[in-house]
């Protein structure tokens, strides 16, 4: 960690200064053991920080740190952590450094417009950001070369609040950089490093931030600075903004500014992997590179940027894509265009949508041109993208488009909970004590079956507690803070919840595809289900509207209204803020996780891999990774694929009754002696051992280095090769390969 850094935390004592490099390292995110060294110095500030070690370290008081630094049985604890993290960061015998010892010099940068990391650090907005998160984590864990691109979004995070008349407010919490896991990227001069957007006119700077995320740095960038017209200082203060002027001055800052970051900081790549179309304009930039530093002609430097370019697309629907007009475009690339060597026609040209010309530019078409391998997130979502992008492959059949599919997956020591852990350990480790890391394998998880049923179910109830708990301090805090004459319904935020009964968690943004409303189609067959004397149902809602979504924040006050209502007995819930604290407690602690989008808008999704993996079984309509997810023994599917769009919602919802009525609460409830439900619990299992292997980030990661990342490398090392030969080129940023070794296969 750099000095400037231990500099602000003088109070930390010598003995125990490491656990400052530590809290500015998400390393400790993902490892329990690190959060308890935390915890340990003093549960009350830990608690107080919102287990946020860079604010607890900043605002607790210096006597309990002196304490723990005199404390034995602490510094035993301490000493074995630290010595764990330092191996994890000096690590060479890393799995990648293994499989492809002749790739460690070169490195991938991963660009994305949001990353779901931590909720210390609030810089997204939802799905796509925790895939992007986790894939960073799960390439730190194996060890690939990769460096991130984002944005320090000052405001990035809306705290939700429903008013009492059940409608959405966004209150503005401004990031702040001294109590979350960022540092100052500081120039030569010591100064905050700030770099010019290229060929950007009028000009713009941005500052650049780091995280660190285990082995891999992700740098942020900030236009909110001093040297920024006041008109540009507000580009990245906040999420997808709906104003399309700023949103493309937004993906020019990540695109463009973010390589020449990585550029200027001399952390450069060889190869780039995008994640979602918004940081497509990297692609240009680096052409624009090889047409003015290396004198290419456009269509060379096209090629070289495609063979080592791949490119993720996650949006089902035309309507997901960002189009600019051309004039918005000829205002801000006027001074672009020449520099790539191209006219305006040429290049207008590259984010032309063939059935659709006058639209404008369309990030996806060009980022799908751009780059030379191209994938969809799930099998289906696979299907349906070349249907959709079989016009930029004229003539080709549609199971020929050159547009494969990596499935999402789950980062599993961030989302598989701590207990759950210990349990898993406690079965799977005597037989196979490697099985964290390898954990993608599925024969591994076979040894789930040696659990006691009763063990797994108690402590599937104890996390279901922890849930129940935390909703109701939750009330309490509210009930204690609420302004006279303004009575809080306590059944709204879950106060009359029973632990007993089964519990279905529904929590995803409230974009209405996701039909939060469906389960509501027949209310009083819901009600029935819902007030069964003996066998009772409740339903825990989340989910956050987008600021700027009326529709969504509709959905959500009609949701918020049956909460209100008696009928539903009191049984329906509401949970405000959903966010990464808030999904933790859910995926963990609910029975039933239900997801019934339309499909197929539901690319992958993500949370349902969360429940499962947990043993929370999923009762969700098949699409986007359910699909591949579902075997018949594993949680429940529903919803025919070739249903029309229109009027399908009736169809759908008597599904979901009649699987609830006839399979789902008799399960729940057919219990032995002792109170277990063995049915369940052999379900449960079904459900730990089919998907925790399959979709975790673990298995995705590796199935992009299969599929793509030494294939980008290796073209990255041909184009290198080149250069070589043909000159010297300016001293390249990383190692400079051993010629001779270039040539050699890389497997
Ligand atoms: C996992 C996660 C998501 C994405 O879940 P979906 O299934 O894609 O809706 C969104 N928000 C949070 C907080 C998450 O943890």
């Amino acid at each position: 960690m750099e000095d400037f850094i231990h500099d602000q935390f003088t109070h930390v004592p010598e003995r125990i200064s490491g656990l400052v490099d530590l809290a500015y390292n998400l390393w400790w995110s993902w490892n329990p053991e690190a959060q308890v060294l935390f915890k340990q110095v003093n549960r009350e500030a830990w608690k107080e920080s919102i287990h946020n070690p860079v604010r607890m370290l900043r605002e607790i008081p210096i006597a309990f740190l002196k304490e723990a630094a005199e404390n034995p049985a602490y510094l035993r604890r301490y000493d074995v952590i630290m010595r764990r993290f330092t191996k994890y960061m000096n690590a060479t015998g890393t799995w990648f450094s293994a499989e492809y010892p002749n790739h460690r010099s070169l490195t991938i940068a991963y660009f994305s417009a949001e990353y779901g990391l931590h909720h210390s650090l609030p810089i997204y907005a939802g799905g796509l950001g925790f895939l992007a998160g986790d894939h960073l984590k799960e390439a730190s864990d194996l060890g690939l070369p990769m460096v991130a691109v984002g944005f320090m979004y000052s405001q990035g995070y809306l705290r939700q609040v429903i008013n009492h008349e059940g409608w959405q407010l966004d209150i503005n919490e401004p990031l702040d950089p001294d109590a979350a896991p960022v540092t100052r990227v500081l120039d030569s001069a010591g100064e905050h490093l700030v770099v010019q957007v290229p060929h950007i006119d009028p000009p713009i700077y941005v500052a650049v931030w780091k995280v660190q995320v285990g082995r891999v740095p992700l740098y942020l960038l900030d236009t909110n600075i001093d040297c920024n017209e006041p008109q540009n200082r507000g580009i990245s203060s906040r999420l997808y903004t709906g104003d399309l002027e700023q949103r493309l001055r937004q993906e020019i800052v990540l695109g463009i500014g973010g390589r020449k970051v990585l550029h200027v900081l001399g952390a450069d790549y060889s190869a780039v992997h995008l994640n979602e179309g918004h940081p497509a304009f990297a692609l240009l930039e680096r052409i624009r590179e090889r047409v003015v530093e290396r004198g290419m002609e456009f269509d060379e430097a096209l090629e070289q940027v495609r063979a080592t370019s791949v490119f993720t697309t996650h949006t089902p629907v035309p309507a997901g894509h960002d189009i600019f007009p051309y004039d918005l475009i000829d205002r801000y690339f006027k001074a672009y265009y020449p520099a790539l060597g191209i006219d305006r026609d040429e290049f207008l040209q590259l984010g032309v949508h063939p059935q659709n010309p006058e639209a404008g530019f369309n990030m996806t078409a060009f980022a799908l041109r751009a780059s030379g391998h191209h994938n969809a997130v799930s099998r289906v979502h696979g299907t349906v993208t070349r249907q959709m992008w079989r016009c930029l492959w004229p003539g080709t059949p549609e199971t020929m488009v050159p547009i494969d599919h990596v499935t999402n997956g789950i980062h599993l020591p961030t989302w598989l909970n701590h207990r759950m852990k210990d349990l898993y350990d406690r079965h799977i480790g005597p037989t196979c004590p490697n099985w964290v890391s390898e954990h993608d394998d599925p024969s591994i998880w076979e040894l789930i079956d040696e659990i006691p049923d009763a063990e797994l179910w108690y402590v599937h109830t104890w996390l279901k507690a922890k849930l129940f708990n935390r909703i109701r301090e939750q009330e309490r805090i509210k009930w204690a803070a609420q302004r006279p004459g303004r009575v809080l319904d306590p059944a709204t935020g879950g106060a009359y919840l029973n632990p007993d009964a089964l519990t279905i968690g529904f929590a995803r943004r409230f974009s209405t595809y996701k039909r939060a409303h469906l389960i509501f189609e027949d209310p009083e067959r819901l009600k029935r289900i819902l007030n069964n004397r003996w066998y009772p149902v409740q339903i825990i809602f989340a989910g956050k509207a987008h600021p700027a979504d009326n529709e969504g924040k509709q959905l959500l006050q009609r949701i918020y209204r049956y909460t209100q209502q008696p009928e539903f007995g009191g049984r329906i819930a509401f949970v405000e803020d959903y966010g990464e604290k808030v999904a933790q407690y859910l995926v963990h602690g609910v029975d039933v996780w239900l997801n019934n989008p339309l499909p197929p808008m539901e690319a992958s999704g993500t949370s349902g891999m969360k429940a499962a993996l947990n043993g929370v079984l999923n009762l969700s309509i098949l699409d986007g990774w359910w699909v591949e997810g579902y075997n018949g023994r594993n949680g429940w599917a529903f919803g025919s694929e070739t249903a029309a769009r229109n009027g399908r919602d009736p169809i759908d919802a008597a599904a979901i009754y009649n699987l609830l009525e006839k399979e789902v609460v008799p399960l729940y409830y057919d219990r032995s002696v002792g109170n277990i439900p063995h049915g369940w619990v052999k379900m449960m299992k079904e459900s730990i051992k089919s998907n925790a292997p399959r979709f975790s980030a673990r298995r995705m990661v590796k199935e992009y280095v299969a599929k793509y990342y030494p294939l980008l490398l290796r073209a990255a090392d041909a184009e290198y090769a080149r250069i070589m030969a043909v000159s010297k080129p300016p001293a390249p940023a990383w190692e400079p390969r051993v010629p001779g070794e270039a040539e050699e296969g890389s497997e």
